[in-house]
């Protein structure tokens, strides 16, 4: 099963990601760990796209299209969760190219619903942990020891577009760009809204249950 997870910034899909790779088996490919990966790595790709995430900006098409025709072609037959990518109707045109080119086929989109006026305290209040990535929260999910990954030990902070000017243009990216993506998958199909307020367990209980309705 191949899903595309979207939904706005601090929705919750990297958490949802998390528990599906988990219990599921998928394997995730977030656009967005990419780049800070590539960041990190100051390779090529990373510079190019620094000043785009820096500043809450979408990284152009032409550099995030091509970085996920490189890891789909990459993936197999392992099933795949994309999370982050589409973001744009342009991008999903471009996705529907590559996975026909990979005979790949996405099985059911899901879009994360979150109210916009809580999505800037799950934004303010994240927390990720430097070294493994796993995801904290200020105030609904701690780690266990002030500041250090319950995973690996390693340094957790917050993320620099985290910050609440960048979270601001962000969200305007997200109006602007990615929501029009809720009318082309319903035209599209098969297409599900999966309520995101409640705890991380309820929300994949509702993914699981909307997994299986057809
Ligand atoms: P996204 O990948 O969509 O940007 P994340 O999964 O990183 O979102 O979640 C954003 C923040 O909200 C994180 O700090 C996370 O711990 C927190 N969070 C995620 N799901 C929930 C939830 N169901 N209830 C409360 N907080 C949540
Ligand atoms: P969020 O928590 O907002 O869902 P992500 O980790 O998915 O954040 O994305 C962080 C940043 O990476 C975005 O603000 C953008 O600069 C860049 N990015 C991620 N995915 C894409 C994409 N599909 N197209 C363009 N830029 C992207
Ligand atoms: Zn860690």
């Amino acid at each position: 099963m191949n899903l595309i997870l979207f939904g706005p910034p601090g929705a919750g899909k990297g958490t949802q990601s998390a528990l599906l790779i988990e219990r599921m088996g998928m394997k995730q490919i977030s656009t967005g760990d990419l780049f800070r990966a590539a960041i990190k790595n100051q390779t090529k790709l990373g510079k190019e796209a620094k000043g785009y995430l820096d500043a809450g900006k979408l990284v152009p098409d032409s550099v995030t299209i091509g970085l996920v025709e490189e890891t789909l072609g990459e993936m197999g037959d392992q099933a795949f969760i994309l999370d982050g990518f589409p973001r744009n109707v342009p991008q999903a045109e471009a996705l529907t190219t590559i996975l026909n080119q990979l005979h790949l086929k996405v099985d059911k989109t899901i879009f994360l619903e979150v109210p916009m006026k809580m999505l800037l305290g799950r934004l303010t209040g994240r927390r990720v942990c430097k070294n493994c990535g796993a995801t904290y929260h200020i105030e609904s999910k701690p780690p266990k020891k002030d500041s250090i990954c319950d995973v690996c030990g390693g340094p957790v902070v917050q993320r620099p577009d985290d910050k609440e000017d960048v979270i601001r243009t962000r969200l305007e990216a997200y109006e602007t760009s990615t929501r029009p993506l809720k009318d082309y998958y319903k035209a599209k199909g098969p297409y599900v809204e999966v309520d995101g307020v409640g705890t991380s367990d309820e929300v994949f209980t509702r993914i699981s249950q909307a997994l299986k309705s057809r």
